[in-house]
């Protein structure tokens, strides 16, 4: 039988001597990233929703501010472009990792497509040749910047049709397409990418894939061009 001190050796009691240890905090569960168009609609909505009734509420209120509804729509959209700026910045960088589900750029790709990036890019990379996405899904107001970028340099829309589609017809918009990095890592998709459904559908851009066939079926005949 062993002797017991409850004062010296209960464990359960703090010793005064000893500083008392930070207490660990909790993980913070992260929440599940709703792709980007999702998450601006809703916040669309809910900023139409908050003006709809501010002015519902209050019309004689603003009547008598002048510039005060102006002002309150103008702050209203700043918020929105800041929250939409957070997102936006990250569907900007030109080096993302396929296999980030929360990333925007990833996580706003059609499912099936995502899973071949991240199939192909698990395959080259067993055999020694790694790749990247350098442009997922992208917004209308980014494929538009990408475009008067094109405007430009090339001097005239129709060159940088050439080159940029416009977001109305741009399959990044909808997240059908993904530019892949570097060149290495494009020509390895080039090469191998039917097995996985993806063709490179523009024989000017040797980094841009769409699913365009059946797993191991033929890709159809490039187009020129973007245009
Ligand atoms: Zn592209």
């Amino acid at each position: 039988m062993t002797t017991h001190d409850p004062h010296r050796l209960d464990p359960h009691r703090p010793d005064p001597h000893r500083p008392v240890p930070p207490r660990p905090r909790a993980p913070r569960p992260s929440p599940a990233r709703r792709p980007v168009p999702t998450r601006l609609a809703v916040l669309a909505l809910v900023a139409v929703g908050v003006l709809a009734s501010a002015a519902a509420a209050a019309p004689s209120l603003l009547a008598l501010v002048p510039g005060a509804a102006a002002t309150t729509s103008a702050s209203l959209l700043g918020t929105l472009e800041v929250l939409e700026g957070s997102d936006d910045a990250r569907l900007r960088e030109t080096h993302i990792d396929p296999f980030d589900d929360t990333h925007p750029a990833i996580a706003g790709l059609h499912p099936d497509l995502r899973a071949a990036v991240q199939a192909v890019a698990r395959d080259a990379h067993d055999r020694g040749v790694d790749l990247w996405v350098t442009s997922g899904l992208r917004t209308a107001a980014m494929q538009q910047d990408l475009l008067d970028d094109a405007v430009r340099k090339h001097g005239s829309l129709a060159e940088a049709r050439r080159f940029v589609a416009t977001p109305e017809g741009s399959s990044h918009v909808t997240g059908d397409a993904v530019d892949i990095g570097p060149t290495d890592g494009a020509d390895w998709v080039v090469r191998h990418g039917a097995e996985y459904g993806l063709c490179q559908t523009y024989a000017n851009e040797m980094w841009h894939f769409e699913l365009a066939t059946e797993p191991g079926g033929e890709c159809p005949e490039q187009l020129p061009d973007a245009g």
